[in-house]
């Protein structure tokens, strides 16, 4: 309960409020009418919502932030490049415009300042963007980094749920509010938000083949008021319990804060495949080629696209030119080929491949992809015609099984090369053959346990080949010592040692053979040694002592 000092005498809160309300609604008028309460817990809009990434550091006062923008757009290119693979063209636009977005911003708040009247006046063509281009190419991941590097929320949504359900689901102002959640509340951080609807050529609508239905229409109008200029409610009017809430809050003297959010400066940026949209222009250029060779015009290639592309191709399409208006920004993205595929795994700072290191590492195991598996990878996901995500089916099928059957066996170290994509069932056996020779499942648990902690308090991975692992084994049976006992006994001191070669080498894990249980000292000593000279010899770097019997490591 709040505090009786605050509370209104006799207010009950926002729960009971609508629980009594609810009965209310029920004895007076049956089952036929409720009314739906949305909590934090259960977001209705949270399925079409991603997360924005890192926390931004706007959130406290957006003036701090967005209106200090000074990036140049080839600095958010430079960023955007670190994470997503190709589509040049879709970068550069999208970095003008946001560039521009953030920089108009910035000139109105200073002008405010100083002339509000005529900061009112001053006339805006908003640079919202309309991105084309297939499924699983790296729209979506393109905003998120735009916004994860301007700090502002982003909110995306598919333009079907609008559609659809009409006034019954989703309502677009639910886009605006999602965006104040995704700001921690923060109206002010909200407004300058990103809002990206995909699959918006489904409410493209009919009277041309490739539209779905008049509904869209409805949509396109509904979307247009919010692209333009309009004041939303913080708080959903049909949501009882949040008009509630705003109700408790006066009453406690709070206040309700911001009742409203302004959309002026929120940038939109809308995409789909608009798949018969190349048709179209292709049919506009050769009308327009009549008798200069207008035979020879065929449908144009993304690159050409981009070009190509005009306002009254979308309407052919299927949009309303007022709709279409708002968007004047156009950027083509392109088709992944199996090349760009491999280079999303191999030089992506996001790559899919980064995410199967940390899951099999979460189990204890070291996953080195070798280039010779990344190609057949690449390939077969380019079959898959799904763009990036094509990767995720691939590795999904090809890994399941490592995953399932590697984890709590002795096997702490794989090597994902072309043999493994060819005869996965073959490479599997062999692992957990190795692994069963390796040890019992106690000597296993140990080490284990002692490896994490070894990691957890130092900072350093230290992993056992197989024979050091059957000496430890040995010894420990002649000592009568627990393993656990005999590795914090062997490598008491060692973490000064490799710390002191993580400097000098950059390595963050080390491999201990057989000869470091005879002599813990000396085996340490040799690799510090060799650390200070270039030629380290490659014994200390699991990644390089990859011969066939060493596969198995613990
Ligand atoms: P869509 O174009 O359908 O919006 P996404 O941007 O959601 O596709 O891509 C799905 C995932 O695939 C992304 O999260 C990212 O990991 C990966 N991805 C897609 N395209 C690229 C790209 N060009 N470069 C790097 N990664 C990409």
């Amino acid at each position: 309960m709040a505090d009786k000092e605050d509370d209104k005498p006799g207010m009950p809160d926002p729960e009971e409020i609508s629980r009594r309300l609810s009965d209310f609604l029920k004895t007076s008028f049956g089952d036929n009418v409720s009314f739906k309460t949305v909590t934090d817990g259960e977001n209705p809009f949270s399925q079409f919502t991603e997360p924005s990434g890192e926390d931004h550091d706007l959130k406290t006062d957006p003036s701090e932030g967005i209106h200090e923008f000074n990036l140049l757009p080839r600095e958010i290119k430079a960023h955007l490049d670190r994470f997503v693979i190709k589509q040049d063209e879709a970068k550069k636009a999208l970095s003008i415009a946001v560039c521009d977005h953030y920089n108009h911003a910035k000139y109105l708040r200073r002008l405010h300042e100083s002339d509000p009247e005529k900061a009112d006046e001053i006339e805006f063509a908003k640079q919202n963007v309309i991105v084309v281009g297939p499924t699983g190419v790296g729209k979506t991941y393109l905003v998120k980094h735009i916004a994860d590097l301007i700090g502002v929320p982003f909110v995306k949504a598919d333009a079907t749920k609008f559609s659809e359900t009409g006034y019954v689901g989703a309502d677009v102002d639910d886009l605006v509010r999602e965006l104040v959640r995704k700001a921690d509340g923060d109206v002010g951080l909200a407004e300058y938000g990103i809002i990206y609807i995909d699959e918006i050529d489904k409410i493209a609508s009919q009277g041309n083949s490739f539209g779905r239905d008049v509904s869209g229409r409805g949509v396109q109008t509904t979307l247009l008021k919010l692209m333009e200029e309009t004041e939303v409610n913080v708080r959903n009017p049909q949501d009882i319990q949040s008009q509630m809430q705003a109700m408790f809050e006066m009453n406690k003297g709070s206040g309700p804060g911001k009742d409203t959010i302004n959309t002026r400066h929120i940038l939109f940026i809308v995409s789909g495949a608009f798949s018969g949209l190349e048709k179209i222009v292709e049919k506009r250029l050769r009308q327009g080629a009549i008798g200069f060779g207008a035979e020879k015009v065929e449908a144009p290639e993304e690159a050409v696209l981009q070009d190509e592309l005009g306002t009254q191709d979308f309407i052919e399409f299927g949009f309303e030119a007022e709709f279409i208006g708002r968007l004047p920004v156009r950027v083509v993205c392109e088709h992944l080929e199996a090349n760009d595929l491999f280079n999303i795994m191999k030089n992506s700072e996001g790559s899919l491949i980064r995410q199967y290191e940390r899951e099999f590492e979460a189990f204890g195991i070291q996953a080195n992809f070798e280039d010779s598996a990344l190609h057949p990878i690449a390939e077969a996901a380019a079959e898959e015609k799904t763009g990036a995500r094509g990767l995720l089916t691939v590795c999904e099928r090809l890994l399941r099984n490592f995953k399932f059957e590697l984890p709590g066996t002795a096997v702490t170290q794989i090597k994902i090369d072309g043999d493994l994509v060819t005869s996965p069932d073959e490479t599997l056996a062999r692992y957990m053959s190795e692994a069963s020779f390796i040890g019992d499942s106690r000597v296993i648990g140990e080490i284990s346990a002692f490896r994490r902690k070894f990691e957890e308090e130092h900072g350093v991975g230290v992993v056992f080949e197989t024979e050091a692992v059957a000496r430890l084994s040995e010894l420990g049976e002649q000592r009568n010592q627990s393993v656990l006992q005999l590795c914090e006994e062997l490598f008491r001191d060692y973490q000064f040692g490799l710390k002191l070669i993580q400097q000098n080498t950059g390595r963050n894990t080390f491999s201990i053979d057989a000869s470091a249980i005879d002599s813990p000292e000396k085996y340490l000593s040799n690799l510090v040694v060799a650390s200070y000279s270039k030629d380290e010899p490659d014994s200390d770097s699991p990644e390089d002592s990859g011969g066939e019997e060493q596969q198995a490591l613990l």
